[in-house]
């Protein structure tokens, strides 16, 4: 089994997406289920309707899963495990208050050391637990050995014990913390490989110790993906707009495309443009480079480009508004000049809108205005044309000019007479 786990804490990321497909790509390879798992514990950053925002991203890549739990409603398993640990005093309850913790922390900071918990409440008297009124938290007791990671894509990732101290498991107000709703949960979901983000490096080795303490012994494989970097080589945050799967679907980025560049970024693949369906013939995890990939919008638009050209023209013409084979094929006229279908968009519509006409060319527009309005149906641009320009007695610049702007509502564009062959039908609309 195989799991996503995104956190309902803002607009998917498209490292979050990128985690979302790899785990989906794997999952059918392995034939082996996916389930999605909202990690909600963390009450105060939960932002409402944020999860459903995220199911709905992953329906429109086509990201199958077979469930969708939340992690709160394992909140019974997290407190039992915890009260395990307790008894088997693999966890102790811990009375230090955040202040004292915070000063602790702050004399690390000075004397330039690593901050770790100094087990101080590891081993108090049962009398001292028991008569502390005092909140406290629970936290499980630091590793003793290195624990290794072998990463799919890092490779061998050893910690040693004195990189890790003894943690907290369980807050003060008894919710579990990340790494202990986390690691209870992939053991009971019976997870077999985690793939997500490198950020979560540092916390394999916990969950590791925690399911260890646990006396949970099958082995979870980890594939961790390197981080995406924005054009300044910086760790692609909220502040780069890409960085939001929401706002590139907004921006007229195809899910297809989305996911054909997530996929090939950072990879070996065997070609350039393909679908999931594709992708999952060839994919490996051992293929992913260990370096961050840095996200080219110019590579995007490329391959956007080309998944709107293999759109059947009916598909295509949906993107622009409308349900028309010919304003598809129409539009792929216009995918020469620009590669989304919101550029696609500002083509197309201003066709069908009411034109603004330079003032010097008001005139002889209206004269073609006329001539057009009377005019008989013309299969050809050639016959179209050479009828207003008799009918208008204009020619040269003060004909062509205000005749293309009259047809597209642009001064320059793709050749009249290819543009005339999808649009004929829709002269008396355009020309009003
Ligand atoms: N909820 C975590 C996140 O969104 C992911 C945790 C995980 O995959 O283990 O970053």
């Amino acid at each position: 089994m195989l799991r996503f786990a995104p956190s309902p804490t803002g607009d998917m990321h498209i490292g979050n997406l990128r985690v979302a497909l790899f785990n989906y790509i794997v999952s059918k390879q392995k034939n082996e289920e996916l389930i999605v798992r909202i990690e909600d514990t963390d009450k105060e950053r939960n932002i409402e309707g944020k999860d459903k925002e995220i199911l709905e991203i992953l329906d429109l890549f086509g990201i199958e899963y077979s469930q969708v739990m939340y992690q709160s409603h394992n909140a019974r398993f997290h407190s039992a495990m915890a009260l395990q640990l307790l008894h088997e005093i693999k966890a102790f309850s811990c009375f230090c208050s955040s202040e004292w913790l915070d000063k602790k922390r702050e004399e690390a900071k000075e004397s330039k050391t690593a901050y770790r918990y100094d087990d101080a409440c590891s081993n108090l008297p049962g009398e001292l637990v028991i008569d502390n009124m005092n909140p406290f938290t629970v936290r499980i007791r630091k590793p003793l050995e290195a624990i290794v990671v072998k990463d799919h894509i890092k490779g061998e990732i050893k910690f040693d014990p004195n990189e890790i101290d003894s943690f907290i498991i369980m807050r003060q107000d008894k919710t579990p913390t990340y790494n202990f709703a986390c690691a209870v949960d992939d053991m009971l979901s019976d997870i077999s490989l985690v793939i997500r983000g490198e950020d979560h490096v540092s916390n394999t080795p916990k969950q590791i110790l925690i399911r260890t303490s646990l006396g949970y012994t099958k082995n979870i494989e980890y594939a961790h993906l390197p981080i995406i970097l924005n054009d300044n080589g910086k760790k692609m945050s909220k502040r780069d707009d890409a960085s939001s799967v929401k706002w590139l679907l907004e921006e007229g980025y195809l899910p297809s495309a989305i996911a054909n560049y997530l996929i090939l970024m950072g990879n070996k693949p065997p070609k350039e443009i393909f679908d999931i369906k594709e992708a999952i013939k060839w994919f490996n995890l051992e293929n992913i480079s260990k370096s961050p990939a840095r996200f080219d919008i110019n590579m995007l638009k490329h391959i956007n480009k080309e998944h709107l050209k293999m759109l059947d023209s009916k598909e295509l013409s949906r993107y622009v508004g409308f349900a028309d084979e010919e304003i598809g094929e129409l539009a792929k006229v216009y995918l020469e000049e620009v590669s989304t279908t919101k550029e696609l968009k500002s083509k197309i519509k201003p066709i069908f809108s009411e034109k603004e006409i330079p003032n010097e060319f008001k005139e002889s527009a209206n004269t073609i205005i006329k001539v057009i309005k009377n005019a008989p149906y013309f299969e050809e641009y050639e016959d179209f044309k050479n009828y207003v320009m008799k009918e208008s007695a204009l020619k040269g610049k003060n004909f062509f000019k205000p005749l293309r702007l009259l047809l597209t509502g642009a001064e320059h564009g793709p050749d009249i007479a290819v543009i005339y062959k999808y649009i004929k039908n829709y002269i008396g609309e355009i020309v009003k």
